[in-house]
């Protein structure tokens, strides 16, 4: 028997559906055993090249050895103690500071889902207003104040869609949902809404629904309508941060706003995430001597991830990172454009840096509903057709992919012989 499906009927005894977080449960099921640089094993040893990329975290590659001898030299030495602050926390709350632009100040958790939580609240303290404003598409963490109008299905595009059972009435309808890449639409809710609202939270690209870009003016609207009507706009750069540039998008789009919230590639796989901002606003957390936004976790700052933080920004800051995964990025995008127009196949090329996706569809989408275009079925079948070819994508429609430093000029090549394979098998 297959030692992968040994472990997984074993996993779903322990666990239920044998995953720990919702949508790892996928057809084909894997069970990793290792993952070393851009490649990944399943349990019975096949060997993947990989572009899941743990949904963003990977950006240097899996098990980076200089990141794991960082890390273990700082467990060597240190952990957690519950009181006061350690020098790793000084030293990346430093180069956080110093790198994204938004970032006066900087406070340490430890997954995406808390630091948007926390920078929603504190808006919420700050302005002394109760609704946020969030996009249809847009992911932000599974807590009650985003879980809502994220993948909807097509006939719930807009409408009241909480993401889960159990979720608080209140939080579900404080939370306004608006079109991306729509001013119009964001400006009437701040008008219907007036005084209400304490912020705007966004992906600046929607990764997670593969890469929508903000059209030229969007960010920059969205910045002008959040300080006309007092609202604080806060920058989810969880994918985007530290992937796209050490100072995140807003360094990219040259647009600051109030707050941001950080994780994934800001220490390549290791937990860790951080909501940074103005120093005003920060100092409103209870942190601060009178500060009354409660903020506080027993694992904040561990050694773990603050060393391998500081590892991942400093291999940032003296090597190529950022010009590597770029160009194999474009070289990926281009090679696959090559690829459809031999095939003579519609697609759109979406992407930014080292993410990409192709949607089967043949204009560019600009919004959640624009993506009800796209063939769900031949996105999902051509993901499954490259997994048994040794490619790991994640097999679910509209996700994208993830190129890491450890990737080379040959895994790209490799990688889009199989593409024209697979495409020619599905599409002729
Ligand atoms: N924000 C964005 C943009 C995300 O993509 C995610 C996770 O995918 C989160 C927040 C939540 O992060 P976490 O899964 O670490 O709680």
């Amino acid at each position: 028997m297959s030692k992968n499906i040994e472990l997984y009927e074993e996993s779903k005894l322990y666990s239920p559906g044998g995953v720990h977080t919702s949508i790892r449960n996928v057809n084909p099921m894997k069970v990793f055993t290792k993952g070393e640089g851009a490649y990944i094993y399943d349990a019975d040893g096949k060997k993947y090249i990989d572009y899941q990329g743990a949904f963003g975290p990977i950006i240097l590659g899996h098990s980076h050895p200089y990141v794991n001898r960082k890390v273990i030299e700082a467990i060597e030495r240190t952990d957690l103690y519950g009181v006061g602050c350690t020098d790793l926390e000084v030293e990346l709350a430093r180069k956080i500071c110093t790198h994204v632009p938004s970032s006066e100040q900087v406070l340490f958790c430890n997954s995406g889902s808390e630091a948007t939580y926390h920078a929603i609240r504190l808006t919420r303290a700050i302005t002394g207003r109760n609704k946020l404003i969030k996009f249809q598409g847009c992911y932000h963490g599974w807590h009650d104040y985003v879980a809502r109008n994220m993948l909807s299905s097509w006939d719930m595009i807009g409408k009241r869609d909480p993401g889960s059972a159990g979720m608080l009435d209140e939080a579900i309808d404080n939370t306004l949902v608006c079109t991306f890449n729509d001013l119009d639409d964001v400006e009437r809710t701040f008008r219907e809404n007036k005084g209400q609202i304490a912020s705007l939270i966004v992906e600046p690209i929607p990764h997670n629904i593969g890469c929508v870009m903000p059209q030229p003016g969007f960010l920059e609207g969205l910045s002008e309508l959040c300080t006309a009507h007092g609202a604080l706009l806060i920058f989810d750069e969880v994918i985007t941060g530290f992937r796209h540039d050490i100072g995140g998008y807003q360094k990219v789009a040259g647009v600051t706003p109030d707050l941001t919230t950080m994780g994934k590639a800001m220490a390549n796989g290791y937990p860790i995430a951080a909501v940074a901002g103005k120093r005003e606003y920060m100092q409103r957390f209870n942190t601060y001597p009178g500060g009354d936004v409660w903020f506080a976790g027993t694992y904040n700052g561990h050694a773990v991830g603050t060393a391998a933080s500081i590892a991942t920004l400093e291999l940032m800051e003296n090597e190529p990172v950022h010009e590597h995964i770029f160009r194999l990025g474009e070289k990926m995008r281009s090679g696959i454009r090559g690829i459809h127009e031999r095939l003579g196949i519609e697609a759109y090329v979406a992407g930014f840096g080292s993410v990409w996706t192709t949607y089967f569809m043949n204009n560019e989408p600009k919004n959640y509903s624009d993506l009800q275009q796209n063939d769900a079925e031949l996105y999902v079948n051509y993901r499954k057709k490259l997994i048994e070819k040794g490619i790991f994508k994640m097999p679910m429609n509209i996700k994208r992919n993830h190129i890491s430093y450890a990737h080379t000029d040959e895994d790209v090549d490799t990688t889009l012989t199989i593409i024209e394979s697979v495409l020619k098998e599905l599409v002729h």
